[in-house]
C-alpha cells in the first residue's frame, strides 16, 4: 500500500509541475484514499490530519466533477504549489539515494553524414552502461526516432511502461495523443523527430506508475539529447511538459508550465516552444486544454512555415 501511495504522490507531484491544479478522482479511488488515511492515522497519530487542516480539493479547472478529500497527503501535495518549491516525491528519494548516477557521458561520434553520426550515437546510447544499469529485466533503453531532416523535434520526459518494452518513445497512450497532434498539424510521425530527455524509465518500487526523473538523471542523459538535436538540426524544438521544459531551459529559468508556454524560448540558440505533455490531455481532455496545446502547435507551425488552413486555426474553439 505504501508503495502505491508513493507512486500516487509522485504522479500527483508530476502533474502539478505540469501546471495541473486539479485531478478527477473516482469514488472508488476516494474510498481507497480514505482507507489509507484512516490506516495512517491509526498507525502514526502524528501524521493524522489535524481537524483544522484544510481539506484537499481534487477536481478539474473546467468545472468537471470536483471531489473533496479529507487527506493530509493530498493537502501536503497541493500546498507546495503555493510556495513554488519543487517537491521531491518520496519515491524518488527511496529509489535513487542508494546509487550515484555517473558523470555525464563522453560522446565519441564519427565524422560523416547525419545517418552515420546518428547510428553511432544510437549504438552508444543503447549500450550505455549507466542507462542499462537502471533497466528492469527484459526492458530496453529508449533512443529517439524519426526523420533526421525534421524541422520539428518533439522532446518528451522519459519512457513509460510501453516505451521501455518497445524501445521507442511515445508508443503508449500519450504517444497516441502525440500522433493525433502531429496529424492535426498536417504531418505524419515520420515527418518529425521524437526524443526524450531521459533514455530509461525512471525506476519505481512497483511495475506501475511513473515518476519524473531527478535532476541528476536528466543531467546524465542531456548530452544524448543535445547530440540528437545537433544531428537532426531542427528549426524548432518542442518541449512536451514541465519536466522536459525544466531540463531544457534549466531549473532556474523555469517557474511553471503555465508561465513558460505561449512564448518563444531558446535552447542552444535554437527556437524552443513549450507546451503541455500529451498525457495531460489524456487526464484533462477539456476543450480549453486542447485549445491551449493547439495554440502552441500553431506557433510551432508558424515557426517552421507550415501551411495553416482556416479550419486548422479554428480547431478546439
Ligand atoms: N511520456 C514521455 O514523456 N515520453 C515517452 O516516450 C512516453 C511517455
Amino acid at each position: 500500500m505504501r508503495c502505491q501511495m508513493e507512486a500516487l504522490i509522485g504522479e500527483l507531484n508530476r502533474l502539478k509541475r505540469e501546471g495541473v491544479t486539479h485531478v478527477t478522482v473516482s469514488e472508488e479511488a476516494l474510498q481507497g484514499l480514505r482507507k489509507v488515511v484512516a490506516a495512517r492515522s491509526t498507525a502514526r497519530p502524528s501524521d493524522a490530519p489535524d481537524a483544522s487542516e484544510p481539506v484537499g480539493t481534487v477536481g478539474l479547472p473546467d468545472n468537471h466533477v470536483r471531489a473533496e478529500v479529507a487527506s493530509s497527503t493530498l493537502a501536503q501535495i497541493f500546498s507546495s504549489a503555493a510556495t513554488g518549491a519543487r517537491p521531491v516525491p518520496r519515491a524518488v528519494k527511496a529509489e535513487t539515494s542508494g546509487r550515484a548516477i555517473a558523470g555525464p557521458p563522453v560522446l565519441t561520434l564519427p565524422d560523416g553524414d547525419k545517418r552515420t553520426r546518428w547510428t553511432a550515437l544510437r549504438e552508444q546510447v543503447l549500450n550505455c552502461p549507466e542507462c542499462r544499469a537502471h533497466l528492469r529485466p527484459g526492458k530496453q533503453v529508449v533512443f529517439g526516432v524519426g526523420n533526421l531532416d525534421a524541422s520539428v523535434f518533439f522532446c518528451g520526459e522519459a519512457p513509460g511502461a510501453e516505451e521501455e518494452i518497445q524501445g521507442e518513445p511515445f508508443v503508449g497512450p500519450a504517444g497516441e495523443i502525440l500522433t493525433k497532434i502531429i496529424r492535426a498539424m498536417g504531418l505524419q510521425r515520420s515527418d518529425v523527430y521524437i526524443g526524450n530527455i531521459m533514455n530509461w524509465r525512471p525506476e519505481m518500487p512497483t511495475e506501475h506508475g511513473n515518476r519524473p526523473p531527478t535532476p541528476e538523471e536528466m543531467a546524465f542523459c542531456l548530452p544524448y539529447l543535445k547530440a540528437q538535436i545537433e544531428i537532426v538540426n531542427p528549426e524548432v524544438v518542442v518541449a512536451l511538459g514541465g519536466t522536459a521544459a525544466r531540463g531544457l531551459i534549466g531549473e532556474a529559468d523555469f517557474v511553471s508550465l503555465a508561465k513558460a508556454r505561449g512564448r518563444l524560448h531558446t535552447f542552444e540558440d535554437r527556437p524552443l516552444i513549450i507546451t503541455y505533455h500529451p498525457s495531460y490531455l489524456l487526464r484533462s481532455p477539456s476543450l480549453r486544454t486542447k485549445r491551449m496545446v493547439w495554440e502552441d502547435m500553431l506557433q510551432v507551425m508558424e515557426q517552421v512555415g507550415l501551411p495553416i488552413s482556416e479550419k486548422q486555426r479554428g480547431f478546439f474553439l
